[in-house]
């Protein structure tokens, strides 16, 4: 919360440290952003944790506005879903993401790339449909494709959720539940939840090696979600000492600025090309 000009106070959401009259030259920017190619993907490495091989990447959104400066996605994303221009801007990184992948194949390197949907995108009349036209135009397999989904925004609207996650998993796209145990998770709906994959929320493995609460939960998510066929990404793995007590576990994959941080499509290419 702050003082503004008038002495009330503002309070802000976690998503939004800007001013309302910056919000709103923010969201008007957004069209013509698009339009003006303003936006790009960059792309961070999911490794498997106990080869390191690069075998999986998360897609995340860039914006630098030529007047404005760097915009991050948290605050950009929150205002494109206010004002509807989510759509376009998903439509645009399907365009973007599905086009590299089919680059990286014809390169002999397959990997499969983390979307991320908001819950607008998602409940779209026509998501399937139009997620599935983007494969089709730049013929890539469904499989290449897991989409993140956030837990809060799959608990707003649960069995709608669970409608479209089958659909999904129907057409052969992998499906992945993020930001695991940031919020108030239930065991009931993540019994019922049709995911492949879990994401531990970075917030939860910046205390890992700190509480032996936060080890007991992580072994007990690690052997629930094996027992159930599902893998685990640990996100947000930063330091030595978290790894180490990693190596204690049984875990899939692992995803941080210990190991790289997002990267532009050149300088990823360097790394691939090398090894
Ligand atoms: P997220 O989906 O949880 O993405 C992971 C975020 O954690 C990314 O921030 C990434 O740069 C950051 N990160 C990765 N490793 C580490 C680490 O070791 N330490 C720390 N402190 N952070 C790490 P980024 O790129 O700023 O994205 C923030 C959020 O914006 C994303 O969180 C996602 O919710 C949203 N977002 C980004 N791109 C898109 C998009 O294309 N569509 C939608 N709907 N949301 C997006
Ligand atoms: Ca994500
Ligand atoms: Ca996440
Ligand atoms: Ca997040």
């Amino acid at each position: 919360a702050k003082k503004n000009g008038k002495d009330q106070v503002v309070i802000y959401n976690t998503f939004m440290h800007e001013s309302k009259e910056r919000e709103y030259e923010i969201t008007n920017a957004i069209k013509p952003s698009l339009q003006n190619n303003e936006f790009y993907v960059v792309y961070q490495p999911i490794l498997d944790f106990k080869s390191g091989e690069i075998r999986k990447l998360e897609a995340l959104l860039r914006w630098n506005h030529p007047s404005m400066g760097y915009i991050p996605p948290n605050n950009f994303i929150y205002l494109s879903e206010i004002s509807g221009s989510i759509l376009e801007l998903t439509h645009f990184l399907y365009d973007k993401v599905f086009g590299q992948i089919k680059t990286w194949n014809e390169m002999g390197k397959h990997f499969t790339v983390d979307i991320n949907i908001s819950p607008k995108v998602l409940m779209h009349p026509t998501f399937i449909e139009d997620i599935g036209s983007y494969i089709k135009k730049h013929e890539i397999d469904h499989k290449q494709v897991i989409i993140e989904i956030t837990e809060s925004m799959a608990l707003e609207n649960i069995d709608q959720t669970i409608i479209v996650l089958k659909q999904l998993k129907e057409k052969g796209f992998l499906v992945a539940l993020d930001d695991f145990g940031s919020g108030y998770s239930s065991l009931t709906y993540f019994k019922h939840l049709p995911v492949d994959i879990i994401k531990m929320d970075k917030d939860f493995i910046a205390k890992i090696d700190k509480s032996p609460t936060e080890r007991h939960f992580l072994k007990f998510v690690l052997d629930l979600s094996h027992a159930m066929s599902k893998k685990i990404v640990l996100e947000g793995v930063e330091t030595i000492e978290q790894i180490d007590i990693l190596k204690l576990h049984d875990v899939d994959y692992v995803q941080g600025f210990y190991y790289y941080k997002p990267l532009e499509v050149s300088q990823l290419n360097e790394i691939i090309l090398s090894k």
